[in-house]
């Protein structure tokens, strides 16, 4: 049995003890399950998703894993017990638990096995980051995950498109409303791996990140390394202060699934929507933005649709597509 698997098999057994708290124990369920309840998520959604409770104390999971007989050296190098330190910042011998008090989300690689937790504090003005997450370890890269990949992965192929969301709420609140094709990026902004990681289930994604400035700008930053990834993009806005799950629990399920229809935006009326609001009547301004489309343009790898894209453009601002074209490739020129 090598390394890893040590790790898996520890990552597996805390994920069912933080589920049984959640169920089971007087603290998880009066305060972990009555959370997630409040959050509207059911039975069955907290089953297929496994989540789970750490109890507000040092120890628990700590105390629970040595009855088990687990050795102390993976909880460490999976990150959930941490080395207390002594003043001089060496080992001083005593182990913590990472996780307290908080609700446990369990990340599943593709195949479903456990490699990490997110998990989200319940205190109303907690010092702490509101989010933590398992740290890097040799089963958990944050990087190459996706939240909800597993329990999306076939519903993303049977729909032809993967909802990206930003957050683990968005992922549970919206798979409960019948959207099951949905991931999150989970804190982390997208990587390359990620893209590939959506690319082998479908071509196809739609962002649906939150309806405020840093969702914008994340959406933005997303687009392009989705095109570079050769996917095709579409963008769902939100009204400002509402992120997907806040969204779906304020008009339902069905009202929700009529606004991915209706808002749904191709990615040149997104951006050229956002550029232009900022560009309003400025020419000088406007020709900036013209450019800032025309960049995301130079990432789409097929030149058949960076054509068609090209056309849309000049459509959408009122330039003839020859002059475009001649803009286009300068630009594409002078980035190389
Ligand atoms: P909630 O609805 O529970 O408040 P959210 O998912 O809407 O959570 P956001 O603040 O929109 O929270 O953040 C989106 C995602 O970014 C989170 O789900 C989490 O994965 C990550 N995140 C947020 N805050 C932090 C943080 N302080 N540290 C690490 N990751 C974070
Ligand atoms: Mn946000
Ligand atoms: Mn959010
Ligand atoms: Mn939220």
């Amino acid at each position: 049995q090598n390394e890893k698997d040590s790790q898996f098999i520890v990552s597996n057994w805390a994920k069912d003890h933080y589920h049984k708290l959640l169920l089971e124990n007087e603290e998880g369920q009066s305060i972990g399950l009555s959370y997630l309840r409040q959050r509207g998520l059911n039975q069955h959604t907290i089953q297929t998703f496994e989540l789970g409770y750490s109890l507000d104390a040092w120890d628990d999971l700590l105390k629970a894993a040595q009855k088990e007989g687990f050795q102390a050296k993976y909880l460490e190098k999976t990150g959930l017990t941490i080395i207390r330190e002594d003043e001089q910042g060496k080992d001083s011998g005593r182990r913590y638990d990472r996780f307290r008090g908080r609700v446990m989300f369990p990340i599943h690689n593709v195949s479903g096995r456990v490699i990490g937790f997110g998990a989200r504090t319940l205190k109303a003005n907690d010092k702490t980051a509101k989010y933590l997450n398992s740290p890097e370890s040799e089963i958990y890269h944050k990087s190459d995950v996706l939240y909800g990949l597993f329990q999306a992965r076939q519903a993303i192929r049977s729909e032809e498109v993967c909802y990206l969301v930003e957050g683990y709420l968005d992922v549970l609140s919206l798979y409960q409303g019948g959207i099951k094709n949905v991931v999150a990026s989970s804190g982390t902004s997208l990587t390359e791996s990620q893209i590939r990681l959506i690319g082998r289930y479908s071509e196809n994604v739609t962002v649906l990140y939150d309806g405020d400035a840093a969702g914008i700008r994340a959406s933005l930053r997303g687009i392009d390394m989705l095109l570079e990834g050769g996917l095709n993009v579409r963008v769902v806005l939100f009204p400002d202060g509402d992120d997907p799950d806040s969204y779906i629990r304020k008009v339902g399920d069905q009202r929700f699934k009529e606004h991915l229809d209706s808002a749904s935006q191709d990615f040149i009326s997104f951006k050229t929507s956002v550029v232009a609001k900022e560009a309003a009547q400025d020419p000088v301004k406007k020709a900036e933005a013209i450019r800032d489309v025309l960049q995301s343009i130079a990432k789409v790898p097929d030149p058949i649709k960076r054509q068609v894209f090209l056309q849309q453009t000049s459509g959408a601002f009122g330039i003839d597509e020859q002059v475009l074209i001649t803009e286009y490739n300068k630009l594409v020129k002078n980035a190389t």
